[in-house]
């Protein structure tokens, strides 16, 4: 069976709009709250969303399980069931008071296309299956991406004992168990998503920029999805003095040079900016004084912060590295302070799939859509193309940011980057 035609794919993309719209409302009466959703990860609300799209799946013919970690799976089946399938989805939990769209967007996308698929009869020669990822936000457990980590092995068992749930207290197993993952059998389950049995990944989220409502454009593939280097437990120990008696060459002004350190490495980044670094960015998503000993008439003796560097190339995050240990050993000699920056962590640039960035540009002519690319944040694909499984990503416009309650996403732009998805499947899945 040949591909559908693009146009006539596009227009029961269209058709089933309304449906996906009912999807996002269906989920959003049975997981909001007082202002916006909380779907924790492995918990009754993010397995409520699960159980609406499985209940939509049955009404399409569509196969429905949840995987050997809780990942909800909903798979249209193929004429050949031993080749190699098509997996697509995001991620069904959401950050605390968070927006509605957050993950949820691509599964119900993977849906949209396998409803459409349906409508014109088209029987894809692979499997395709849309995923319902658990646990990609890092705010419940501690790390991010646990549920596709868990799918292609790269996160040790051990862990679900190990890691809790910071409000909850409870242990990852504990909750897994209370949504009813057999946590023994878990254990004992080999990677169940590989480079072998799966073709490729296609994840389409919400922007989570500006870049595209600055732009007025609907959708963007990105290119990479950017690494990091992070220090989340940097301090500056200085002396606190008496801020009118003591000159300034006696002082250990640990919050004065904490400040000159991130003066410097905001001039850094600019000049690397400058230089063509591309897609390059630096927060300081942390720094404060010591409230039990600080005060108006004290200089500061202790200074905790954050530093958190993003960019798309090795170079440019080693060269973060660098500055930051080099400008805290110049300035604690100067300033008489000492700086511990504590442990340094953060993950590699990851490059997405060239030949499926390629057929979702060609898909894209195809709809008329502008062609604009540009680097991303983390998400499962990351996890995906690091397991060696090609992998890339469609993004849609939405508006006012994201991980707060006021996400703003077009069902109009969904529809596009739902089309952008079904030509892509269709053509890889020939
Ligand atoms: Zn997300």
């Amino acid at each position: 069976m040949s591909a559908p035609n693009p146009a006539a794919l596009s227009d029961a993309i269209e058709r089933r709009l309304a449906f996906a719209d009912g999807l996002f409302q269906a989920i959003r009466e049975r997981t909001k709250d007082s202002v916006g959703v909380t779907r924790p990860a492995w918990s009754q609300q993010d397995q409520v969303a699960g159980e609406v799209l499985i209940e939509a799946a049955n009404g399409l013919g569509i196969e429905a399980s949840w995987d050997a970690a809780g990942n909800l799976l909903l798979t249209l089946a193929g004429r050949d069931r031993t080749a190699p399938g098509i997996l697509t989805g995001s991620h069904l939990d959401s950050v605390p008071t968070g927006g509605h769209y957050d993950g949820l967007a691509g599964a119900i996308a993977g849906l949209t296309v396998q409803a459409a698929f349906r409508d014109l009869g088209h029987v894809p020669t692979p499997d395709l299956t849309t995923i319902g990822i658990r646990g990609e936000e890092s705010v419940w457990y501690g790390i991010a991406y646990v549920g596709s980590r868990l799918a292609v092995g790269s996160l040790p068992h051990a862990q679900l004992s190990t890691l809790k749930r910071g409000d909850s207290g409870l242990t990852l197993a504990q909750h897994m168990q209370a949504v009813g993952v057999d946590v023994d059998a878990l254990g004992k389950t080999a990677p169940w998503i590989t480079a072998r049995n799966t073709k490729a990944f296609l994840e389409l989220h919400i922007e989570q920029a500006p870049i595209l409502v600055n732009e007025g454009l609907p959708v963007a593939i990105p290119t990479v999805i950017r690494g990091n280097v992070r220090f989340p437990y940097a301090r500056c120990t200085g002396r606190y003095d008496h801020s009118g008696a003591t000159p300034r060459i006696h002082r250990s002004d640990a919050l004065l040079a904490v400040v000159e350190l991130l003066r410097e490495l905001d001039e850094f980044w600019i000049a690397s900016e400058a230089a063509g670094a591309p897609d390059t960015v630096f927060t300081v998503g942390k720094l404060f004084t010591d409230a039990a000993h600080h005060a108006m008439t004290k200089v500061p003796g202790r200074v905790d912060f954050t530093l958190n560097f993003g960019g798309t190339t090795q170079d440019f995050l080693d060269a973060c590295r660098e500055r930051t240990h080099a400008g805290a050993r110049r300035l604690a000699a100067l300033r008489h302070v000492d700086f511990d920056l504590g442990e340094c962590v953060g993950s590699d640039p990851t490059p997405l799939d060239p030949g499926l960035r390629r057929a979702l540009l060609a898909a894209g002519r195809q709809l008329g859509l502008a062609e604009r690319e540009f680097a991303t944040v983390g998400h499962d694909a990351s996890i995906f193309a690091r397991a060696g499984i090609p992998s890339a990503m469609i993004l849609v416009r939405n508006d006012h940011g994201s991980h707060n309650p006021d996400e703003a996403m077009d069902m109009a732009d969904f529809g596009a980057g739902a089309k952008l998805l079904a030509l892509a499947i269709a053509k890889l899945a020939d």
